[in-house]
């Protein structure tokens, strides 16, 4: 800041004026190009958390701003007494990507309003008990707060929904255990991503479709963070082969246009009826026009298969470092483990080094950059890994 500034600082104007929710921000952004962005000093950084797993095709890219502008530009708003072309297509094209047959989409604006609208679908069937679990995270309103199992989210606002039970994530006999005949849904991740990119051991979730089948339950994959594209595929439970009944999508779903759906498979996209649910914005042509230029994009570009080759490549040289302990994920959803609690000193060290990553526990570190990051991004940031360990943790 200059000293004939008569503005005060930035961090004094959003301290002033932003309620203090996340804590004081560490950087004003200004614009950014592919996985590259610039603040408002003109320092470039490589980003490699993406808006955290949201800007799938990274920023500005002119496919998504193309058809931004031109949805806008011709009709940008409509509330859903009325349908559009875009919504249709859109959810046509979800249910083609999902592929387990006939289904129904809800749209909506966020992760956490999908999630509450499938909570909200659940009740329908008669039954109130979720089982859920611990690790998990699936939004902050206050019925997917309810299906989140992290207490210092939780105790704060407390009641929440209740007939909730958690369960160890990964573990299918504590998860046969807790579902009974009066289970509603079972709700889990197919890659727990807040919890720093927690991969399930093999055959859990087809054991959770096992277990569902038998009490009559809803199986429910949360593929917020992990659908897309993100791990390599449209959607990351398909790795496992098994169907779910509902699967909540949204952060790169528009590559940061904000939207949220929720499908619905076979006979539970019957349980909600009209009146049951409703939005203002939800299923906005721009929104929806958005996310087919992201999925069209993915595909033309041939974005899986890179995101596959990329992910290895990123896992394989992190790991090379003996200060990482372990490194988790697929695709390029990417969680490490340090061998001290330092994530935080290691995320300041990589932003001084033009690199942004996110710590989301003390000692993990979680990497979701945009699917179109570059090989040449890759060997940058690898490269730049040991100093940017020693700045934190000092030699090895
Ligand atoms: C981010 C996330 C949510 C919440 O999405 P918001 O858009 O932040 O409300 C829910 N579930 C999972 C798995 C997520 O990663």
């Amino acid at each position: 800041m200059s000293g004939q500034d008569t503005q005060p600082a930035w961090q004094e104007r959003y301290a002033e004026s932003l309620m203090n929710t996340f804590g004081p921000p560490k950087l004003t952004l200004a614009r950014g190009e592919g996985a590259h962005v610039w603040d408002t000093d003109g320092k470039e950084y490589v980003d490699l958390l993406g808006g955290i797993a949201v800007n799938a095709l990274g920023h500005a890219h002119p496919a998504l701003v193309a058809a931004v502008t031109e949805q806008m530009s011709t009709l940008g708003h409509v509330s859903n007494f009325f349908a559009t072309e875009p919504q249709i297509a859109l959810a046509e094209r979800l249910l083609g990507l999902l592929d387990h047959g006939p289904g129904k989409v809800f749209f909506t604006n966020s992760g956490t309003e999908a999630v509450e609208a499938a909570f909200k679908l659940t009740r329908r069937t008669g039954r109130t008990h979720v089982v859920a679990a611990a690790g998990g995270f699936h939004g902050r309103t206050m019925g997917a707060l309810a299906l989140t199992s992290k207490e210092a989210y939780r105790t704060p606002f407390e009641p929440l929904p209740g007939d909730v039970t958690f369960v160890p994530y990964g573990d299918a006999d504590a998860l046969a255990a807790a579902v009974t005949d009066e289970t509603a849904a079972v709700l889990l991740e197919p890659i727990q991503g807040e919890a720093g990119v927690i991969t399930p051991p093999d055959g859990y979730l087809a054991a959770a479709r096992e277990i569902t089948t038998q009490h009559g339950a809803l199986l429910w994959f949360d593929e917020i963070q992990t659908g897309m594209g993100r791990t390599g595929r449209w959607l990351e439970h398909h790795r496992s082969g098994v169907v779910p009944d509902l699967v909540t999508l949204a952060k790169g779903l528009a590559g940061g246009f904000p939207i949220g759906a929720f499908v619905a498979l076979g006979a539970a996209g019957d349980l909600l009826q009209p009146g049951n649910h409703g939005t203002t914005f939800g299923g906005n042509p721009v929104a929806c026009a958005a996310a087919l230029a992201v999925i069209d994009t993915i595909e033309a570009e041939g974005l899986l298969e890179h995101v596959t080759v990329l992910g290895q490549k990123l896992r394989d040289g992190l790991l090379a470092d003996p200060r990482v302990t372990e490194v988790r994920g697929e695709g390029l959803l990417i969680g490490l483990d340090l061998t001290a609690e330092v994530s935080a000193d290691v995320a300041a060290a990589a932003l001084r080094a033009g690199f942004i990553v996110n710590n989301p526990t003390p000692s993990r570190i979680r990497l979701a950059p945009p699917l179109v990051l570059t090989g040449d991004d890759v060997d940058a940031f690898l490269s730049a890994w040991p100093a940017v360990l020693d700045d934190a943790m000092g030699e090895p």
